[in-house]
């Protein structure tokens, strides 16, 4: 039998999102149900849920993509967890696992498209769509749940199932560690996240924010230097600098400014997600034969290798703790840039809702 859950979603692109109750699948021999402690708000629930992305792929939709939570029931065949085991589920639901892509452990860019956590048609059930985190429990693959480390607080665990493993897995691909500078621009969640995890392989940071505001804010989270970008004298400043820059920011910025910066074969890398166009220009290229990057969340195994990671080093998001009521004012505030660093929401407050 299929088991109702309470949930919050949209129901049409551009409203606020409200109570509603979704029916969670039954538990396939493949599947586990978890039973969700917490749920991250990533800035692409918003571009789902307002529009930006298209029409809703299905009403109501229920976003989150950011899950910790319990294995309350395991499947025949489940061999990687077990009831009452910690676990997390990010960004993607399912793959083909066959492609060249899925064989190299990196189902997030499975030739066939992945199956979002939320969203997406969900292969497991011929008709019906995904939904996500905001809710009481969920039913997903055991491919696609990952351990997480008990050692990890679990509230501030949640963050790095989407924003955590966005800015790992580039940083890992191209070396950032001892003797490596690395800029982070933007200190949002992606990118306070990006300091840390920078620091914590050992690289040399420095964060590139458009005012001062954030200077205290970045020196708190380990950041070595901060430089403000808003009066274009630090692309001088800091002209050949950097080995990496990750790019957190979701709009556009002048690339050509930043690629600037980048010393001998330095890679910018762009994780910050944005439908608007952002021209490039070939030679701030050639010069210092630089590339540019870009990187989406990441593949299974490393999504497990990052939780590893943070859990021997230490690593969480800063959040705030809500409850499902608040999450359209959540959405307000970030669009207002007024959270440090991440919304998380309470995932008991999901149960005694009314739709
Ligand atoms: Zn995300
Ligand atoms: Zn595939």
């Amino acid at each position: 039998m299929p088991t109702t859950v309470n949930a919050f979603g949209a129901h049409e692109a551009g409203q606020p999102l409200a109570p509603v109750t979704i029916e969670r699948r039954d538990v396939g021999p493949h599947d586990v149900q978890i039973d969700i402690l917490y749920c991250g708000i990533c800035h692409s629930d918003m571009n789902f849920v307002d529009g930006s992305f298209g029409p809703l792929p299905v009403s109501p939709l229920v976003p989150g993509h950011e899950i910790v939570g319990r294995v309350t029931e395991t499947g025949s065949a489940v061999t990687r967890h077990q009831v009452g085991d910690l676990v997390g589920i990010g960004c993607m639901a399912n793959s083909c696992r066959e492609c060249d892509n899925c064989r190299a452990g990196q189902e997030q860019y499975c030739l066939k498209g992945h199956t979002l956590v939320f969203g997406s048609p969900d292969p497991a059930e011929p008709g019906a769509h995904t939904q996500g985190g905001y809710s009481e429990a969920i039913v997903a693959p055991e491919d696609f749940v990952v351990r997480v480390p008990e050692t990890l607080d679990p509230v501030a665990a949640a963050p790095l199932l989407c924003a955590g493993i966005t800015v790992y897995a580039p940083l890992k691909r191209f070396a950032a560690g001892p003797g490596t500078k690395v800029a982070v621009v933007g200190l949002g969640g992606l990118g306070h996240l990006g300091v840390k995890m920078a620091k914590a392989m050992g690289a040399e940071v420095t964060v590139l924010s458009r005012s001062d505001s954030k200077r205290e804010a970045a020196a708190a989270l380990g950041a070595d230097h901060y430089a403000a970008t808003g009066d274009g004298t630090a692309f001088t400043e800091l002209a050949n600098t950097f080995d990496l820059i990750l790019n957190t920011v979701s709009a556009p910025i002048s690339l050509a400014d930043y690629l600037g910066m980048l010393r001998l074969h330095g890679t910018m890398i762009s994780v910050g997600v944005t439908t608007q166009p952002m021209p490039l220009d070939v030679f701030p290229l050639l010069q210092n034969g630089r590339s540019y990057a870009g990187s989406l969340f990441g593949g299974i195994a490393e999504t497990q290798e990052m939780l590893d990671f943070a859990a021997e080093h230490k690593v969480t998001a800063d959040i705030e703790l809500i409850g499902a009521k608040d999450i359209n004012t959540a959405y307000e505030r970030i669009n207002a840039s007024d959270v440090r660093y991440r919304f998380v929401i309470d995932g008991s407050t999901f149960k005694g809702l009314t739709a």
